[in-house]
């Protein structure tokens, strides 16, 4: 493959071209180096491309992204800037998908993908370089991997790394990393007038309304602003689908034109962090001649990647970021205010190729009271899965391991109380041999509890695997059309009259196994998912995570089984509205074994059904540590009516499909289980299933519950994890490092 002289102009247009030799001396004489530049400067797509032309002795560089979709558009365009094939020399890896070969030097990855590698070789052994990326973004992952680093340098001297950050307040990285060099790529950037939308003050206080205010902003600059392309800044992907159809709307409707005759007319371009928009190259190309782009984006315009011709910039002030409520144990996704730190970053987008302007739809007093920083995201997580690979990796004691800026105590505590729970670690807060075999799967601890369960308890790994297939992945299994879309009402009732079909009256998870194993006899078709509301992307990689995750059981010995099943009694068929049976053959599979395996990774996600229709109660896995352990449920749960959280059914759950056509009684559920909550106006469980309660009662986790060391994992008393001397854990990790060097 040839390299056009247009790719070669283009790379050497970029502010970082200027300074590649200095940067490659300084990376050459530095093990440690911070880079800053704009975003836009060319960090992520040159700087490693400088290390492979000017340091050529280094062998495998590694660059980190918190986005998966960044990290496979830039390995795409990277190897397009080589001339070679993606995953020959250049190519990426994100969870569950590696584009690389033994051949490749320069390898994308996410974030997590590296701290998986480094629970499995904590010396890094194949890099020469380790790069991480917009560490300004400061996720869960890259936080730890500063952590983690920071060792792997005392154990490898030889490591080069390199932090590249997008922000101004860099010197905290290179205070982390004892005082290392910060090389400076100067901005070619251009002012920006910070102008408030009018209104703003009264519409500060109308969150929801924020969708129409922008479209108003929009369309504003749209007529009265000369001519360049306008970035919305919005929340997620409803918010942006909305906007966009609005604004296309207004377009058809409304006979103003923009004064600037040079503007004719606009394209309107949602971009959120989903590969079918990425796919979209439209958006980042310049428009024809007399077209306005129109962007309506999430945060991933706001440091990720670039459109360029952005003149003017409408900002919402929201975000949908992480927060995890410790006393609730609940992980969700939440609009919050927008941080100072990221205000400036959205205005400057404005600013790259000219003079811009940043429409702010709150005030400058709103402005003022924001929080100065975005707060790191490992101070809102649940740290489940980062406890348990830092036990993995033999850090006993994690509560001072070294953050850059540490969690909260009560977020380690919690996280350690959960692996207990599980059975992951001792009640001294040593990983135990399940702690072991869960820490090999790259699924959160819940979900590879289950998958051991599955195998080693309840005979059913066969069936559970697809089912966490699916569950692993981001999208939804069924498609829900809105009624505002192509199709409209009429599509809405096809999509449920379809659901239906499938559904299982034991919840979801039976739903899924009906829809892979009629998807199964339908050749994995493409169009029997079309026809049937069925997201055909789901299932496809669903495929190849199950290999990937039976490779993992393969491993470490865990044993595929299937559930038992039977032929179903053909009057019953008939009575059950010809339901689907749930095998390839058209057996029933018995669904009691994998629940009771998903139950024993999520007891702590149980709901009581409450007196109203379809609203539950979730109880908090903290209550059931601290209530008196009195009568059958209070023992467990603690006193239902001091935990109560209201749960409403998903409408994508199966039962709420079969409540609303009274193919069951809202009195036949009792308990059921959830796989995670989402918030829209309310907490909404998605992934639910009936249980029993005797199953809760009887189960692993009410075990160790009962076994509770009390005054360790519990109240104020420190477990003993958290007391151990923390130089003899160094020792005792350096040790069991070489003994595993020794070995190779
Ligand atoms: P930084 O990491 O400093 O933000 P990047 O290296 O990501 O900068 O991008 C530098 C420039 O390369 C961008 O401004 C853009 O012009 C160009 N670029 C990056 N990715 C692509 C792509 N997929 N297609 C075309 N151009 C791209
Ligand atoms: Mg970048």
């Amino acid at each position: 493959m040839g390299i056009s002289q247009k790719i070669i102009d283009q790379r050497e247009s970029l502010p970082t071209f200027e300074y590649k030799n200095e940067l490659i001396d300084a990376i050459r004489e530095y093990n440690v180096l911070v880079v800053i530049g704009e975003t836009g400067s060319g960090k992520t797509t040159q700087i490693p491309q400088y290390i492979l032309e000017g340091l050529p002795e280094l062998k495998k560089i590694g660059v980190t992204q918190p986005r998966r979709i960044a990290a496979i558009t830039v390995a795409k365009r990277v190897s397009e800037e080589q001339g070679v094939r993606l995953g020959s020399t250049v190519g990426y890896t994100i969870r569950f998908d590696d584009i690389t070969s033994p051949d490749t030097q320069l390898k994308y990855m996410t974030d997590g993908v590296l701290l998986r590698e480094a629970t499995q070789d904590p010396h890094l052994s194949q890099y020469s370089v380790v790069v991480i990326d917009e560490a300004h973004e400061r996720t869960l992952e890259t936080d730890v991997l500063f952590g983690l680093l920071k060792k792997t340098q005392r154990l490898r001297p030889d490591l080069k790394i390199l932090i590249m950050s997008a922000t101004l307040d860099v010197e905290k990285f290179s205070d982390f990393f004892d005082g290392c060099p910060i090389f400076e790529i100067p901005g070619r950037t251009f002012p920006v007038d910070i102008v408030e939308y009018k209104d703003a003050q009264r519409l500060a206080s109308l969150k929801s309304n924020v969708v129409d205010h922008a479209v108003d902003a929009a369309w504003h600059v749209h007529t009265e602003e000369s001519a360049g392309d306008v970035l919305v800044f919005l929340t997620g992907q409803n918010d942006i689908e909305r906007a966009c159809r609005a604004f296309q709307e207004r377009v058809k409707t409304e006979s103003t034109r923009c004064f600037d005759q040079s503007v004719k007319e606009t394209s309107v371009y949602p971009l959120y962090a989903s590969l079918e928009t990425y796919d979209q190259k439209a958006v980042f190309e310049q428009p024809k001649e007399g077209v306005r782009k129109v962007v309506f984006a999430t945060n991933v315009a706001q440091t990720s990647v670039t459109i360029p011709g952005i003149r003017y910039v409408i900002d919402s002030g929201f975000v949908k970021e992480k927060t995890y409520d410790a006393n609730t144990g609940m992980d969700a996704l939440l609009v919050t205010e927008i941080s100072q730190a990221a205000a400036i970053q959205r205005a400057g987008r404005a600013g790259r190729t000219a003079p811009g302007k940043a429409y702010r739809l709150y005030t400058q007093d709103s402005f003022d009271h924001m929080l100065p920083d975005t707060v790191p995201e490992i101070q809102r997580s649940s740290l489940l899965g980062t406890v348990l690979a830092l036990k993995k990796m033999n850090i006993v004691d994690v509560v001072n391991f070294e953050f850059i800026d540490p969690p909260d105590e009560k977020l380690v505590r919690n996280a350690l109380k959960q692996l207990y729970l599980l059975g992951a670690i001792d009640d001294v807060g040593k990983l135990t041999a399940l702690g072991h075999k869960m820490s090999h799967f790259p699924l959160s601890p819940s979900l590879a509890r289950v998958l051991v369960s599955s195998a080693e308890e309840y005979g059913c790994s066969h069936e559970v695997l697809t089912m966490a297939s699916i569950l692993a992945g981001e999208n939804d299994l069924f498609r829900a059309p809105s009624a505002r879309s192509r199709g409209g009402q009429q599509a809405v009732m096809e999509a449920e009259e379809c659901k239906l079909r499938f559904a299982h009256h034991a919840g979801d998870h039976m739903t899924y196994l009906n829809v892979w194993y009629e998807w199964k006899r339908h050749d994995k078709s493409r169009s029997w998912c079309k026809e049937n509301w069925i997201n055909h992307k789901v299932l496809e990689s669903a495929v190849s995570v199950r290999r990937q995750l039976v490779d993992v059981m393969d491993k470490i010995r865990l044993p595929i089984k299937r559930a038992p099943r039977w032929t179903p009694d053909e009057k019953k068929k008939k009575k059950k509205n010809g339901r689907i049976g749930n095998d390839e053959h058209g057996r029933q599979v018995d669904p009691v074994p994998i629940l009771k395996s998903f139950l024993s990774g999520y007891f702590t996600n149980i709901a009581n059904k409450g007196a109203n229709r379809a609203v539950f109660s979730h109880y908090s896995p903290d209550q059931h540590l601290t209530e008196g352990m009195t009568a059958e449920v209070n023992d467990f749960m603690g006193s239902p009516s001091s935990s109560l959280v209201a749960l409403h059914l998903h409408p994508l759950c199966s039962f709420s499909d079969m409540l609303d056509r009274n193919r069951i009684r809202y009195s036949e559920l009792d308990w059921v289980m959830y796989m995670h909550v989402t918030y829209t106006n309310k907490a909404v469980m998605k992934g639910v299933s009936k249980i029993v309660w005797d199953w809760i009662k009887s189960g692993e986790g009410r075990d160790r519950i009962r076994k509770l060391p009390n005054t360790r994992l519990n109240g104020e008393d420190a477990p003993n994890v958290l007391e151990m001397d923390h130089d003899a854990q160094e020792a005792e990790r350096e040790k069991i490092y070489q003994d595993e060097k020794k070995q190779e």
